[in-house]
């Protein structure tokens, strides 16, 4: 029986991994194959050459039944957290993702998450086994030299096939560091009618930014515009929300902004708590009125 099972699919985490289970103690680990595990730290790793998270789950699952850890780790990424969420299921263990600080007291696991955008700590308890999939940047990662040699696992069959890759176009806007940005959501009624933001954040020098359903429902902006907790932080001077309702997902990225402008039809919606400045009216109406009165004052009307 070892104390931690500690995996990462990804080579480049494997020096913080290495970092919480030398913290954690009695340890064994699973890592790719091919990679570095420093000395001294695990009690016995293991490499697979499974580079899928269903086939890597697999060789996970092996260990996991071979050595009955009170706790399964790994560093988050899209890989491992899906490796570590395969285990859990299958098993019907408590998993926490982002988790950070964790300790193991008796049959109970101690851990930490960041909420509300990272302004607030919680704190939780779980019983073992359990699963955690810890946040990223946690701890400072072991130098991976000297290293350990690890043994060849069996890489089970993969189920699923890559059939391309294609590298993302990125748009060249930077909303962490924009002075000024105006921000669409869900009360646009089509892409054509965002030229209206596109319009007002051009005359102010500023740049467009999106509430989560804009980017990740509709597709009318790339990921570069998505303002929120799953998006950017902003910290602008200004800060214009249109047809936004002000979620605390949204706002919690946003609170940061010296001048909130707030544009929207319904007076009760939560974002006018948060405004500096609130404008109850139709978009529709109130933003070709704006840009006219801003292309006058700019003499470019
Ligand atoms: P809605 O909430 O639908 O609001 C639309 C607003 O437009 C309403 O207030 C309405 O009164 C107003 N409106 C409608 N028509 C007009 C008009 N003609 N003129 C003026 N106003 C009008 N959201 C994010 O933005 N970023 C995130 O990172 C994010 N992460 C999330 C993470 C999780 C785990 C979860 C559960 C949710 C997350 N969300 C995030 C979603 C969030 O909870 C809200 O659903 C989302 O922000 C709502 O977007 P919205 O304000 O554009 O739409």
């Amino acid at each position: 029986m070892a104390r931690v099972l500690a995996f990462t699919m990804e080579p480049g985490l494997l020096g913080e991994l290495a970092a919480h289970a030398k913290r954690l103690g009695d340890a064994v680990a699973l890592v790719p194959e091919g990679a570095r595990v420093p000395a001294g730290v695990f009690a016995r790793a293991y490499s697979t050459g499974a580079r899928e998270p269903g086939a890597f789950a697999e060789a996970l699952e092996r260990l996991y039944t071979e050595h009955q850890p009170r706790l399964v780790v790994t560093v988050a990424s899209k890989n491992n957290t899906t490796a570590a969420a395969i285990l859990a299921a299958k098993h019907r263990l408590v998993m926490l993702t982002e988790a950070l600080s964790p300790e193991i007291e008796g049959d109970t696991l101690r851990a930490k998450r960041r909420v509300l955008g990272g302004r607030a700590e919680a704190s939780y308890t779980a019983p073992l086994p359990a699963v955690l999939s810890l946040a990223r940047g946690s701890a400072e990662p072991l130098p991976l030299e000297p290293g350990q040699e690890p043994e060849p696992l069996e890489a089970p069959e993969p189920r699923v096939t890559l059939l391309e890759s294609k590298e993302k176009v990125r748009e060249s806007v930077n909303l962490e560091t924009a002075e000024i940005v105006v921000g669409v959501g869900r009360g646009f009624r089509s892409k054509e009618d965002l030229r209206l933001a596109e319009e007002l954040a051009q005359l102010l020098g500023g740049v467009v930014g999106a509430s989560r359903p804009i980017v990740a429902d509709y597709g009318w902006l790339s990921e570069d515009r998505w303002i929120g907790i799953s998006g950017k932080k902003i910290k602008p001077k200004l800060y214009i929300a249109i047809g936004i309702s002000g979620a605390p997902q949204h706002m919690a990225a946003a609170m940061d902004s010296k001048i909130i402008v707030a544009v929207n039809k319904d007076k009760n919606a939560p974002i006018f708590q948060y405004a500096d400045y609130g404008v109850v009216a139709d978009l529709y109406e109130f933003l070709p009125v704006l840009i006219k009165k801003l292309k006058e004052r700019l003499g470019k009307g």
